[in-house]
């Protein structure tokens, strides 16, 4: 197996290189999607969370109410902190869960979004960071829907290029179109995913 930490800050296109690793026979555990299953109604991570910030976080059909938990954590580092404690070690049993049951010969790619700021580099064989011009992020994230300030925002509280790049074996970097990231995409699975397998 090839275990591959996937990460890169919002906007960089870290789910789009997912996908493409994913078309060439990667298996894609994302963090991301597992932090809404845990939590799903009837889980015991939603009752973990209800546990520690009230009913205040649900809808009124039992759900997560994510704007209310998000305005409950949003500039208070000590609520965020309790929250990921719930969170973040039921994201990682369940990424485990599916990493180990992935075929021998697997190439399993985690995506991480906060792999760098969770410091989880040494879980991989690999490092993979995707790389984008800021301003090209704010534009691609402004396109789905976000405003720039709360773009920019969002930017501004993760881990910097510097830090990601230092614990990066591999960047991949996403400044021109979807074309050339593919062909960067199929450039890295030849290169280092194939002959790693052996
Ligand atoms: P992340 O997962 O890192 O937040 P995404 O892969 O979701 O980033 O990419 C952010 C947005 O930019 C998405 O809407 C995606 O479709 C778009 N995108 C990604 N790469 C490119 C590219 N090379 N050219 C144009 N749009 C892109």
């Amino acid at each position: 197996m090839l275990r591959i930490g996937l990460t890169g800050g919002i906007g960089s296109g870290k789910s789009t290189v997912a996908a493409l690793l994913a078309e060439r026979g990667a298996l894609v555990v994302d963090a991301d999607r597992i932090a809404r299953e845990v939590v799903e109604p009837g889980t015991p991570g939603l009752a973990a969370v209800v546990a520690e910030f009230g009913d205040s976080v649900l809808t009124a059909e039992g759900a997560l109410d994510r704007p209310a938990l998000a305005s409950v954590v949003f500039g208070d580092p000590a609520a965020r902190a309790r929250l990921d404690a719930v969170v973040h070690p039921l994201v990682r049993a369940r990424a485990a869960e599916l990493v180990a049951a992935a075929p021998a010969d697997a190439v399993v790619v985690q995506d991480v979004p906060l792999l760098v700021e969770t410091g989880q580099a040494g879980s991989y064989d690999l490092v993979l960071v995707v790389e984008t011009e800021p301003a090209t992020r704010v534009a691609r994230l402004v396109d789905r829907g976000l405003s720039a300030d709360d773009a920019r925002a969002r930017i501004a509280s993760q881990a910097t290029d510097e830090q990601r790049r230092a614990v990066a074996d591999v960047v991949l970097r996403n400044d021109g179109d979807r074309a050339a990231l593919a062909t960067a995409v199929e450039r890295f699975w030849v290169e280092r995913v194939r002959p790693a397998l052996g």
